[in-house]
């Protein structure tokens, strides 16, 4: 079916035939437990289109024994023919990316282009693993000639993966890639706010040839689904995405059984413009670092770190951009799409107008929004708030919103201070012709990751992770699949005196 196929059977009838409805457990989509159901959500229109299952601590220990039962065969797999799997799936995504598009669009409000760039992503992450299976390799280790000494690179096992709501499919796709690839079984549990695209691709990775328990997702609220899914004993490896109180949840329940956890959480990433910048990049990059996806990005450029010759040209320019950016339906691919829930939007309004009332400048937005089609939705129009002290709560918390907040300094030593000047340390940007300086700023940053002169550089070969409260390990790239292998290390004599 066409994109617009399905766009139109959406506005029509307002919702989708062939949604997913059940956990995907085994093999197969199956009821909750409990027969329970709840709701999934259209951000662009604050309306329920779509029921699922809420999943409960019974449906997480079916969930568990399956990818049990799966891991023995699964891990032992030759390591090509778990990449051909992973391969065929990637053909999968990219046949079946029109309909995953889209939903990923109706579940998140994002608009339609920016989750047909999520769908290619996610394709390219399962060709990247594909690649990456038979190069998970040992060591040997040098003990002399009467003895040998060798390593092996185990499956973890059992792996847990929590997906956020902001990039349903893509979160996921970059974690269970890799653990699949290790030789790992998986139990996913999505957001409850997008639970769709998800199932999906339990869906493909079945039909790609994925063995029955293998990839195994639960759906369901946090509370319900996903706690005792991090707590559950047979669980050996955690990677979670969202927020600083759910990670440090999150990584106690896995404590009390002693399994790794991978947090990837929130960030108040700086974008630093120099003086000496080019400003046509800066006013490109900054736009993009804050209001892709509506800011609900966690390495989202949220705080522009300025010189102070430029302050006034960059936030004058960049006011006049964000005012005319055009807000709408996701299916109706605006510039800027919805938040994800009512109770987000407030949380962004709020800080919004806590700001307003400590007598910050809102130098562009600052106000709610709804789609200009239906006058319905949870929107909020592209902010800046400009000239904020460093102690200000939008710029040292999360909003994750399209909710810009501007610092203005002089010269690098300062900027550099202010960029380290929250408790995060996820990204952060640098734009500046002077290439010395751009090296200088980037090695005393306190960041996983710097993006210099491109907002966003990059892909899934390039490790992401955050310091700091932004968590530790890292996704992504090779360093990803440390997270889903244990070394064992093999050590014999073989004769001879020594
Ligand atoms: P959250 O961290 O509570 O939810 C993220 C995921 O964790 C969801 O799948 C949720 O169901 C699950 N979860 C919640 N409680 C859990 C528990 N006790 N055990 C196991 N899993 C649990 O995030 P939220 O409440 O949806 O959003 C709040 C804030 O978090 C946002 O405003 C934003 O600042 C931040 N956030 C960050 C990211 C990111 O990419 N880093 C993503 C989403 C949200």
């Amino acid at each position: 079916m066409t994109t617009e196929t399905l766009v139109g059977e959406y506005f029509a009838s307002g919702t989708l035939s062939g949604l997913p409805t059940g956990h995907f457990i085994d093999g197969a989509f199956v009821a909750a437990s409990g027969g329970r159901t709840m709701e999934t959500f259209d951000p662009g229109s604050a309306r329920p289109y779509h029921a699922f299952a809420a999943g409960d601590g019974s449906d997480v220990d079916r969930a568990v024994a399956a990818a049990r039962r799966a891991q023995r065969a699964w891990g032992r797999t030759r390591a090509s023919a778990r990449g051909a799997i992973l391969s065929r799936a990637a053909e999968l995504i990219r046949a079946e990316a029109a309909r995953l598009a889209v939903v990923e669009s109706l579940d998140s409000g994002k608009a339609l282009q920016e989750a047909e760039g999520d769908v290619a992503g996610a394709a390219r992450c399962f060709d990247y693993y594909a690649g990456a299976a038979d190069k998970i390799q040992g060591d040997t280790f040098p003990l002399g000639a009467d003895h040998i000494g060798y390593s092996i690179e185990e499956p973890a096992g059992v792996t847990a993966h929590v997906i956020p709501w902001n990039y349903p499919l893509s979160t996921a796709a970059r974690s269970i890639a890799p653990a699949l690839a290790a030789g790992c079984t998986v139990v996913a549990k999505p957001a409850e706010q997008t639970p769709l695209t998800a199932l999906m691709l339990a869906g493909i990775l079945a039909r790609a040839g994925l063995p029955a328990g293998a990839c195994n997702v639960v759906t369901g609220t946090g509370a319900e689904a996903g706690g005792p899914l991090v707590a559950h004993p047979d669980v050996r490896h955690v990677t979670f995405t969202g927020s600083v109180p759910t990670g440090i949840r999150v990584m106690q329940s896995a404590a009390a059984h002693v399994a790794s956890v991978v947090l990837e959480l929130g960030g108040k990433s700086p974008v630093i413009v120099m003086a000496d910048a080019d400003m046509d990049a800066a006013v490109e990059g900054v736009l993009g670092a804050i209001y892709e996806n509506a800011g609900q990005i966690c390495s989202a450029g949220s705080r522009l770190v300025v010189e102070r010759g430029v302050h006034a040209e960059l936030v004058g320019r960049l006011a006049g951009r964000a005012a005319g950016l055009r807000l709408g339906h996701g299916l109706r691919r605006p510039q800027v799409g919805a938040l994800s829930s009512a109770a987000h939007l407030d949380k962004v309004a709020g800080y919004v107008e806590g700001a307003r009332a400590r007598g910050v400048t809102v130098a562009a937005g600052g106000e709610r929004a709804t789609d200009p089609q239906s006058g319905a939705g949870w929107f909020f129009q592209p902010t800046i708030l400009d000239a904020v002290k460093a102690d200000d709560p939008v710029i040292q918390e999360e909003i994750f919103g399209p909710v810009l907040s501007v610092q203005v300094v002089d010269g690098e030593e300062e900027a550099v201070a202010v960029a380290n000047g929250t408790d995060f340390g996820l990204v952060a940007g640098i734009y500046t012709s002077d290439f010395g300086r751009a090296h200088r700023m980037a090695r005393d940053i306190d960041a996983g990751q710097v993006y210099i002169n491109e907002y966003f550089a990059g892909g899934i070969e390039v490790p992401f992770g955050g310091n700091k409260l932004s968590g530790f390990g890292r996704e992504k790239g090779f360093a990803a699949l440390r997270s889903y292998t244990r070394t064992k290390s093999l050590t014999a004599k073989i004769g001879g005196s020594s």
